[in-house]
């Protein structure tokens, strides 16, 4: 074993990444390859994967604008969960709560996969029948739930407080086991280096600025970097796909909102789940460093910027008081935005479009981490085979006009 003294401490702390082992190539980008995937997050990367892996496709250039998980990946705060109203979306996000528990020695790379379960609280009478409809429908889907008293949150979560004489007193919950939270950049990095390990080239600082499609069929995308060709372009550009979609002439039933959270002071333990609250507005959960990390809903206005407003924060703290009292003394350290693109019926559009070899995987809003590596299981399936994958079928973009919307609203809620 290597030893390391004071001195060695030093000069690596000077030569800084001298002897690091790069985790995937820089490569310069070819003049031509069988599928683009625009997006370098979570979502894409997953699609280059499972293209590669699945599918035997290896000839795939992920193009990403800034750096690898910049986006909403790395921004988000990672709640994962199955326990969707209506079957369409219960199954998808089951089949991702499956991927994510294998997901560590599938690439083998610890994305640090915490099942901690999650409470979904419930304030007063039709949140309590709201959450028993939904546990009731994902148990008859072979979805673990339970619908749980404020006494057993109470044993889940101590500090929460369960007085009936509080402003919204907590009348019980549905509880997901099964559900918890990971480590996002390491999502974003295990699917980075395994795709790149099986031949797919990750092109950051790449923005793809047009699409060019000649009589209804892609040729190819110009980037910052020039112009590269493609027999099918896989768009996974989450908050930005009205503006990618608007490049090949597309306009998408997405609305795109600042989304944002906070981390506060590292604290010992003293929370070992993730609590949600619809009513009272949001959510908290402690991260493996010790921080609690919490949030709630968008700004209620559209916009690109990566930032939110003053009076969310507050109410979102607000909320997080009422729930924990103790934490109203805990200071916040840290506060950032994302900007998440929000579909009418809270669900995603996974779909081929009326482009040929154009199809887009977005609108996931504030929900989609939970879903990162089923929606690339889908959406490299849907991909390679040119139609939808079963699982993929309802979340077409044809059910804008058919009016075959799956409502997850009720699910959504405060929306992770
Ligand atoms: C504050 C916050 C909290 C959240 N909390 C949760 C949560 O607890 N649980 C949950 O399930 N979900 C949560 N989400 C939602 C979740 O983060 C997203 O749904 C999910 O990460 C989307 O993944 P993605 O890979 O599609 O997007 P991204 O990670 O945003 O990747 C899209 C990428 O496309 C790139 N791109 C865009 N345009 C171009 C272009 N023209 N050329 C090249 N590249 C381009 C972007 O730079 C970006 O890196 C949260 C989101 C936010 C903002």
């Amino acid at each position: 074993m290597k030893r390391y003294s004071g001195f060695n401490l030093v000069k690596n702390a000077l030569n800084y990444n001298e002897h690091w082992q790069k985790v995937w190539r820089s490569p310069t980008p070819k003049e031509r390859y069988d599928i683009i995937v625009v997006g370098g997050g979570g979502h894409g990367l997953a699609t280059a994967y499972y293209l590669a892996k699945e599918h035997g496709i290896t000839d795939i250039a992920v193009v990403e604008k800034g750096y690898l998980g910049g986006g909403n990946t790395g921004r988000n705060t990672t709640i994962i969960r199955s326990n969707y109203l209506w079957d369409e979306a219960a199954h998808l996000y089951e089949l991702a709560l499956k991927l994510w528990e294998g997901l560590s020695q599938e690439l083998n790379y610890n994305v640090m996969f915490s099942q901690r379960g999650v409470l979904n609280l419930g304030h007063n009478l039709q949140d309590m029948r709201d959450i028993e409809r939904r546990v009731n429908a994902n148990r008859l889907n072979g979805i673990d739930g339970e619908v749980v008293s404020p006494r057993r949150i109470k044993e889940i979560a101590p500090l929460i407080n369960i007085s009936p004489n509080c402003r919204y007193p907590i009348l019980g919950a549905s509880w997901q086991p099964r559900g918890g939270v990971a480590r996002h950049d390491a999502v974003a990095w295990g699917y980075a280096r395994a795709a790149d390990a099986m031949g797919v080239d990750i092109l950051q600082q790449t923005e793809v600025t047009d699409i060019s499609v000649k009589n209804g069929i892609v040729e190819g995308v110009e980037t910052n970097k020039g112009f590269i060709r493609a027999q099918k372009i896989a768009c996974v550009p989450a908050g930005n796909s009205g503006v990618v979609a608007g490049l090949a002439g597309l306009r998408l039933p997405v609305e795109s909102r600042p989304l944002q959270a906070l981390v506060s002071e590292p604290l010992k333990p003293c929370l070992d789940t993730v609590v949600m609250s619809n009513a009272v507005h949001g959510y908290v959960s402690q991260s493996d460093k010790g921080d609690l990390v919490i949030g709630a809903g968008v700004d209620g206005y559209n916009g690109y910027g990566q930032r939110g407003s003053f009076h969310v924060i507050e109410h979102t703290l607000q909320a997080i008081c009422e729930l924990f009292p103790a934490f109203s003394r805990v200071r916040m350290n840290r506060q950032w935005g994302g900007v998440v693109d929000t579909c009418p019926d809270a669900c995603p559009i996974i779909s081929k479009t009326s482009v040929e070899g154009l199809y887009f995987n977005c609108g996931w809003g504030t929900g989609g981490f939970k879903a990162t590596p089923g929606s690339g299981f889908v959406f490299a399936d849907t991909v390679a085979n040119d139609r939808a994958h079963p699982l993929a079928k309802a979340f077409g973009l044809d059910r804008f006009n058919t009016g075959a919307l799956i409502d997850e609203h009720g699910a959504a809620g405060v929306a992770h």
